[in-house]
């Protein structure tokens, strides 16, 4: 146990949880100090695990006195450190993990009222026993959980049509700092009541406050999908593609992703049960989704003679369109293997970017240049939600290079990468947040009034500084 933090108030918050809410067993704690990506190994106290919301608001209260900070985690899916404490060891580890209970679903209101620690697969499934949909979707989803979606403002695959996270949401939940809770559980699409309060808690990565519980939106759920895995000559194709699916079925486009030619060879080379759909291999693919509720055999025919006449018109050189729903699986694993198979290459150099639509094409071939000049040896993996403009652009280990090495590059890389998005308008931290990672970037990249402002927000939620300490702002 920490030196630094007295017996007195860790007695304390064992009584608020009990028995059951609390761990200091090395064994079960080591994964949870271990951050995804393997960057960050922190060291705790103690592992609370609240079962109510009551216990969580007993747990901040006895902190926000005792001056101790706290680090909420959900799935410690975080991409960017954010879910577990620091080094030092007088940092609680606050898993929501047994707050997992789905409080009502509402057909009428189209709503799903979930508590935190809920994993994302379970409120899709919850969802999908109504015949309506959670459209939240990423490769993560059997592990993560809402909170730490709601937390990050998670995207995914399905933003273009529905939105990030925070567009799911009408109503939250929260104990703030001082242990007080916030019963904003309201179902209402309409409330102009003052200041939105939900939208600073939904992104701000646990620094402003503990979500308990939200009120999602549903959705009806399209009865057909047409997936196609499509190869087009370049990035400019790809986009064109987009605004003429746009064009032909509006907002049926529900998923429009893009690999390159070295995404799809690292699958094929790491995870040997993925086939490629074609004889070869190409530069440039777009994975896309069409669904809709109604109208199936339209859609089917839509994609058809539009991916034919832009075959005809050199815009797409080949395509498959998924005859069966588990061809259409098929080709999303292809998109989903992409981290794991970059994992089991060897080290990697990652950045989550984004820029306007408009301007993607000129980022992508930008970027490749900057980033092959400084780094030729590289294998550059560019992927993502081409729908959204935001990109993985991620660099492998070259082979006959150590990891430590390759690693040492990662400073010099990442400043050219977010240094052209954002001269291009754009983002250094599109999709996975700011963490424990960026911290430097978000001070350098945003204006200082922004980062002032943040700082400020901070002040006032938690003006003990106890809430994720050394995260974000
Ligand atoms: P954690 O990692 O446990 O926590 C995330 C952050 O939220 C931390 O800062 C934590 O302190 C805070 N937090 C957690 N719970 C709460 C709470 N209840 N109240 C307040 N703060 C809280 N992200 C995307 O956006 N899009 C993707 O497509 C995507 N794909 C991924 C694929 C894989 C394979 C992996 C490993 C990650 C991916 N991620 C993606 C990143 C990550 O999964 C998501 O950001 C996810 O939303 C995090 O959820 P979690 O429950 O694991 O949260
Ligand atoms: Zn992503």
């Amino acid at each position: 146990m920490s030196k630094k933090i007295s017996t007195g108030p860790i007695q304390q918050l064992q009584a608020a949880v009990g028995p059951e809410g609390w761990s200091c067993d090395a064994e079960e704690l080591a994964p949870l100090l271990l951050d995804q990506r393997g960057n960050f190994q922190g060291a705790t106290p103690i592992l609370l695990r609240p079962a109510c919301t009551e216990e969580v608001a007993k747990v901040l209260s006895i902190c926000h006195q005792a001056h101790i900070a706290v680090v909420p985690q959900g799935g410690n899916t975080s991409l960017v450190g954010g879910s577990v404490p620091d080094e030092a060891g007088d940092q609680i580890l606050l898993s929501l993990s047994r707050m997992d209970r789905i409080r009502a679903l509402s057909t009428a209101d189209f709503t799903l009222t979930a508590e935190a620690g809920c994993i994302l697969a379970t409120l899709q499934d919850a969802a999908e026993a109504e015949n309506l949909l959670f459209p939240l979707s990423l490769a993560a989803e059997g592990s993560c959980q809402i909170g730490g979606n709601l937390s990050t403002n998670a995207g995914g695959t399905a933003v273009l049509r529905y939105g990030n996270a925070r567009d799911l949401v009408l109503g939250l939940e929260v104990v703030f700092a001082n242990g007080e809770i916030w019963h904003g559980l309201r179902a209402l699409r309409k409330d102009n009541a003052g200041y939105d309060l939900k939208q600073l808690f939904l992104g701000s990565e646990g620094t402003l406050g503990i979500i308990t519980a939200a009120v999602l939106k549903l959705f009806p759920r399209p009865n057909h999908t047409e997936t196609a895995l499509v190869v087009v000559p370049d990035a400019e194709a790809a986009m064109a593609l987009l605004q003429a699916c746009r064009a032909e079925v509006g907002e049926a486009v529900t998923r429009f992703e893009y690999m390159d030619r070295s995404s799809m060879e690292l699958v094929l080379r790491q995870m040997p049960d993925i086939r490629n759909p074609f004889a070869e291999v190409h530069d440039h693919y777009v994975l896309l989704d069409l669904a809709s509720s109604h109208g199936g055999e339209a859609l089917a025919h839509s994609l058809e003679t539009l991916l034919q006449e832009r075959l005809e018109q050199g815009q797409v050189l080949d395509a498959v369109i998924a005859q069966s729903g588990r061809q259409a699986k098929d080709l999303w694993r292809i998109r989903e293997g992409i981290p794991e198979a970059q994992r089991k290459d060897g080290a990697g150099l990652k950045q989550d970017v984004s820029v306007p639509l408009s301007r993607l094409p000129e980022f992508l071939q930008r970027a490749r240049q900057l980033v092959s000049e400084a780094f030729p040896e590289a294998l550059i993996v560019a992927f993502g939600h081409l729908g959204d403009g935001n990109l993985h652009f991620n660099l492998n280990q070259p082979q006959g290079m150590d990891a430590e090495s390759f690693r040492a590059r990662g400073p010099e890389i990442h400043r050219l990468v977010y240094d052209l998005a954002v001269e291009m308008e754009g983002s250094f931290a599109a999709e996975h947040g700011v963490g424990r990672l960026k911290r430097e970037e978000l001070r350098r990249y945003r204006p200082a009034v922004e980062v002032e402002l943040m700082a400020k927000l901070k002040q006032t939620l938690d003006p003990r500084g106890i809430l994720n300490p050394g995260k974000v702002v």
